[in-house]
């Protein structure tokens, strides 16, 4: 080194603690710790987010790369499996259906003889796999608000219902709730059959436990309902009238219906990976950090050359996180609680792994303390401030709070970050009530956040071709760590954390 480069240093770095001095929120130079958990974090995403995992779609050798890569990590970490189900050690399955109509058929009757009704005009759609009725009388419910049926009244018949442009099923499911076989809506303003087909293919994936329902439910156009009354007492005009008069009462009319309709299925087997840090005290509760492992595969445009998704940020980088707040915790005193750790599947198709964790628990949702969900952190550099995407929704903000300003960490006020808390695994958490935030610089500074949603998100570029921020990704974990530690102190946290304005147990007892 030369003595003239020697000065230049020494004036850029005069200039640079000034500038520490006078910027609030300046950074100093990362810790050893700090250089340490970058280094993994990249590692971690290296890897998770290289073509080989093949944009880590569920189902597929993408997701088995995945977990075995995160299994063999969390395994040499020192975590212990945590599905507590030892038939299925460390992955807890998940089934996936997706379901979508597959034929539908709709034959009428007058007075025994067959009435034509052009095909295409009626659409008959189930839920189920396979649902029908036969020769069952139509009764005509005009637009069914305000109208209280009798069990009777509907039991065996198929309701024909104006649809009066009267947005979702609410009216339908009453109807089959209340015993009708079947309800034929009459498309009689804005929406088409094609519209209605449409949406019900784009219905997407479902755990495959949710309850088969066996309705049936079917549309016919304004024209085809014209036919189907021509040669019947009254016209469509006629009945919409009478349907507009007070006191309209549910009418008969002189056609039966045999219908049809059946769904095709396509079963995803999938995996949520569990692990955790048993803690010295049972019973005592549990913390939960949560993270998901799934991304969509290949999702670039068909004649695109690049079309795996490998979801380096969303989310690589918080299952990375996940992982190293996993070691780091480990490396700690042993807690009192347990610490759970959730590498979910499926959040892509909905939340689903997070529900099917929460539907299929392996301990009582009343026993977490607090739960972290951690998604696409590598966003926002070193010395950002940090976000409670959930504020308010919980009891956990104040504690959050007090713990951030122990690390010296900066908690953005207000609930702006609220916006996205429907698009992440913590919401499927707070379903169950299970108190969950996300606590991250990722939407500390929620331009960068925007950025990115309107950006790389869900595209093939959220890959490695460019260098990640991880600054900010370094600090969730520090910050996540000791979340870990406070919350799964029983001194600290005694219990389950109650709603705002109710004291919290004094720790002291007595
Ligand atoms: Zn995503």
């Amino acid at each position: 080194m030369n003595r003239g480069t020697f000065a230049i240093r020494a004036a850029l770095a005069a200039l640079c603690c000034a500038a520490t001095a006078l910027v609030p929120g300046a950074r100093a130079a990362p810790s050893r710790l700090e250089s340490e958990i970058e280094q993994r974090l990249r590692a971690h995403i290296d890897m998770l987010a290289s073509d080989a995992f093949e944009g880590r779609e569920p189902g597929t050798e993408g997701e088995a790369k995945t977990l075995r890569y995160l299994g063999r990590e969390w395994f040499d970490i020192g975590l212990v499996s945590g599905t507590n189900d030892p038939g299925h050690e460390w992955f807890a399955p998940v089934t996936l259906v997706a379901r979508e109509p597959a034929s539908s058929t709709a034959q009428f009757r007058r007075a025994r003889r067959p009435v034509y009704v052009d095909p295409e005009g009626v659409l008959m759609l189930t839920s189920g796999k396979r649902s029908l009725v036969r020769d069952a009388p139509l009764l005509f419910v005009g637009k069914a608000q305000d109208v209280d049926f009798t069990r009777a009244e509907l039991a065996g018949r198929v309701a024909v219902l104006l649809d009066g442009d009267v947005e979702g099923g609410a009216r339908q499911n009453a109807l089959l709730g209340q015993g009708a076989s079947a309800v034929l809506t009459v498309l009689d303003g804005e929406r088409t059959l094609e519209e209605v087909a449409a949406r019900r293919r784009r219905s997407g994936y479902a755990l495959a436990d949710d309850s088969l329902g066996g309705d049936l439910e079917g549309f016919v156009t304004r024209e085809a309902m014209v036919a189907l009354l021509k040669g019947s007492k009254h016209s469509l005009d006629g009945l919409e009238r009478l349907a507009a008069e007070p006191g309209f009462t549910p009418l008969a009319l002189d056609i039966t219906a045999s219908l049809e309709a059946t769904t095709s299925e396509t079963t995803i087997r999938t995996h949520n990976l569990i692990g955790k840090i048993p803690g010295r005290r049972s019973g005592a509760g549990a913390v939960l950090f949560v993270a998901h492992w799934d991304h969509f595969g290949n999702c670039g445009e068909e004649t695109a050359e690049d079309r795996i998704c490998n979801g380096a940020i969303d989310n690589a980088s918080g299952v990375a996180a996940l992982t190293e707040i996993a070691r780091l915790l480990v490396r700690g005193k042993e807690p009192d609680r347990d610490i759970y750790f959730l590498a979910t599947t499926a959040e892509e198709l909905g939340l689903l792994g997070a529900h099917a964790f929460a539907e299929n628990p392996p301990l009582p949702l009343d026993q977490i303390v607090a739960a972290f969900n951690i998604d696409s952190v590598a966003i926002a550099p070193a010395g950002t401030p940090v976000a409670i995407v959930g504020r308010g929704m919980t009891a956990l903000d104040p504690l959050v709070e007090k713990v951030a300003r122990r690390e010296h960490i900066k908690v953005v006020p207000g609930d702006e970050a609220n916006e996205y808390v429907k698009r992440q695994d913590g919401w499927a958490m707070l379903k169950h009530d299970i108190p969950t935030v996300m606590v991250t610089t990722a939407y500390g500074e929620i331009a960068l956040m925007r950025a990115f949603f309107d950006g790389d998100y869900h595209r093939p570029s959220d890959d490695l071709s460019h260098p990640l921020e991880l600054g900010g990704a370094v600090r969730d974990v520090r910050l996540g760590v000791a979340l870990g530690r406070w919350f799964a102190d029983v001194e600290r946290v005694p219990g389950p954390v109650p709603p705002e304005g109710k004291a919290p147990p004094s720790p002291q007892g007595n």
